[in-house]
């Protein structure tokens, strides 16, 4: 891809065309999937760009450039999965430095990270940051890194990262946020005072259910440098295959979130205004907590929502067996919509009392909007609803 010199590429072109058109061989429009493991030194003591395929890959480096560009950071690395992404940061760190994560991380994560403090590996504590006192009290304890996860998983509460960052500076911490929800379409926390954003690649950025990766960029250059020494360190990478596939998924990321967040609008509406339905998360609607720190620090709400049965488990029942066009499964992002019911799936090895504390009711269900057709997608759900009032 060339372009005007003067003009740096919107985001929209990076994603669309990051490192097309610049095979040296062949042309090829499409960037080639490199798989080879090892590259040939030149002679003597002459290595290449590239000598082995931990340290570096050209597939791989490719989407590493377009993320780091899309998030606005000084680099990026991409790993096997995004909790090999999380992994990848935390164990940086040592058994004296303090990790705070929100009280409702995603569930993999929370599991990550008590499995790493109870190996005495790091130290972490996990706090609602929506309370500020008890944010302000655990700072005092001087964390090392405080992670966000915004909009939160499943009830969709918003985080203001600018607050929070600001907060976590002035303490001395890094800050960490988990991208995954929203993607760098919509919203891009280094721009708000992030040091790291984490990605589930498996999620919106690939976009089409079909592999497992990860991504860290780091705001700073020499920090990326440094994560990028310690995946290959560790072994923690991406492999070139999956990384083609990101990237071409990647390619569709604005107008797929754009056309699926426009869906989950409309299906938001419809939900908060149906009788048996008690209760809609979704920070695009003007009744969501989040509704106006999301309004400043995103680009459009997203296609992530959950909502609340009136009928309770019964209702999740035969609204599951009832409902059309949106498929019974975990994970989310892609371009097929999905339903979950986070106590019996995603938020199961939680436990009931965790649950209830975090506010995750039996009778929540988990939506990921899909590209399907609006009408569609509506009928679909009132087909689920209908069954629920019998
Ligand atoms: C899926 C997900 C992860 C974990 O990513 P994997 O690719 O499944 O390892 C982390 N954070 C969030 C918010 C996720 O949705």
């Amino acid at each position: 891809m060339t372009g005007p010199d003067k003009l740096p590429p919107a985001p929209q072109t990076i994603a669309a065309a990051h490192g097309v058109a610049t095979d040296q061989s062949f042309g090829a429009i499409a960037p080639p999937l490199y798989l080879s493991s090892t590259f040939e030194f030149a002679g003597y003591n002459q290595p290449r760009a590239y000598d082995y395929g931990r340290g570096g890959n050209p597939t791989r480096d490719l989407l590493a450039e377009a993320l780091a560009k899309l998030e606005g950071g000084g680099g990026a690395v991409i790993t096997s999965s995004g909790m090999a992404a999380l992994d990848l940061l935390v164990s940086r760190h040592g058994p004296n430095d303090l990790i705070l994560a929100p009280h409702d991380s995603y569930g993999g994560t929370m599991r990550l990270l008590k499995a790493r403090a109870d190996r005495g590996h790091v130290r972490t504590r996990f706090v609602d940051q929506a309370n500020e006192a008890a944010f302000a009290a655990a700072l005092k304890e001087g964390p090392s890194l405080v992670l966000i996860e915004t909009p939160s998983n499943p009830l969709m509460r918003v985080t203001d990262i600018a607050a929070i960052s600001a907060k976590a500076r002035a303490a001395g911490a890094k800050v960490a946020v988990d991208n995954t929800f929203l993607s760098p379409a919509i919203q891009q926390p280094i721009a708000l005072g992030a040091d790291y954003v984490i990605h589930s690649t498996t999620k919106y950025l690939n976009g089409h259910s079909d592999m497992i990766g990860g991504a860290v960029v780091a705001a700073n250059p020499a920090e990326a440098e440094a994560l990028h020494s310690w995946a290959n360190t560790i072994g923690s990478i991406g492999a070139p295959f999956d990384s083609w596939l990101t990237l071409r998924g990647l390619r569709t990321l604005f107008p797929r979130m754009e056309q699926q967040q426009r869906n989950a609008m409309t299906i938001a509406e419809f939900l908060e205004s149906h009788a048996v339905v008690a209760k809609v998360h979704y920070p695009g609607l003007a009744s969501h907590p989040g509704h106006g720190v999301a309004s400043r620090q995103q680009r459009g709400f997203g296609a992530m929502l959950s909502f609340e049965l009136a009928g309770g488990e019964a209702a999740v029942r035969q609204f599951i067996s009832a409902v059309g066009f949106f498929t019974l499964a975990e994970s989310l992002g892609g371009v097929e919509s999905l339903v979950a019911h986070p106590a019996t799936m995603t938020h199961a090895d939680m436990g009931e009392d965790a649950r209830a504390a975090a506010g995750i009711s039996d009778s929540l269900l988990r939506l990921s909007v899909g590209l399907e057709a609006e009408r569609d997608l509506i009928a679909g759900l009132e087909q689920g609803l209908a069954a629920c009032e019998s």
